[in-house]
């Protein structure tokens, strides 16, 4: 892990943040509306991705050799912040990785988390953008960053709800 930055500090200060006001945070309205908002953009995202074989190619591609996506090290671009949300959303938030020389979060699968970083959101690869239009690819690009604006009006809700109750990210 030299150079990576350790995130398994960060995965255990977000399981203890969820123990502790978790329950306090999906019972203020605002919030779970938020989240739900935010839980239907991902979703809406997904399908796209799906609709366009997106989410296909990726699988075969991952099966077949490593691809630029998903190595050891992107995990270190997670911090309590979208990994609360992943654990708000249900995500089991994983401890350590399954895969060797890998995302800690990524599966045979695919990506375990809901919530993700604009980074793995917004990376289409050269074969990815190749095969699809322009259309389709404005289109895709177009659900990630109302996905993105989701994720950032629950943050700007949630982050000062959490400083005000002494938790601390940096
Ligand atoms: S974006 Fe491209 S390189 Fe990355 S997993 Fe998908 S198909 Fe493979
Ligand atoms: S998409 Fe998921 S598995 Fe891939 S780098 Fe991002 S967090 Fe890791």
């Amino acid at each position: 892990m030299a150079g990576k930055r350790d995130v398994s500090r960060d995965i255990a200060q977000a399981k203890r943040v969820f123990a502790e006001l978790g329950g306090q945070i999906l019972a203020r309205p605002e919030l779970a509306g938020l989240l739900a908002r935010f839980r239907r953009q991902i979703e809406a995202t997904n399908r796209l991705f799906g609709e366009m074989d997106v989410a296909a190619d990726c699988a075969a591609c991952c099966d077949r050799e490593k691809g630029p996506c998903c190595f050891d090290g992107a995990q270190g671009w997670y911090d309590l912040r979208l990994l609360l949300i992943n654990l708000l959303l249900g995500v089991q938030v994983p401890d350590r990785p399954e895969l060797v020389d890998d995302c800690w979060f990524n599966s045979p699968t695919g990506c375990k988390l809901l919530a993700k970083d604009s980074i793995c959101l917004n990376f289409f690869c050269p074969d990815i953008q190749a095969r699809l239009n322009d259309a389709e690819l404005l289109a895709l690009r177009q659900q990630v960053g109302r996905e993105l604006l989701a994720c950032l009006d629950l943050e700007t809700a949630l982050l000062p709800w959490l400083r005000a109750r002494g938790v601390s990210w940096i």
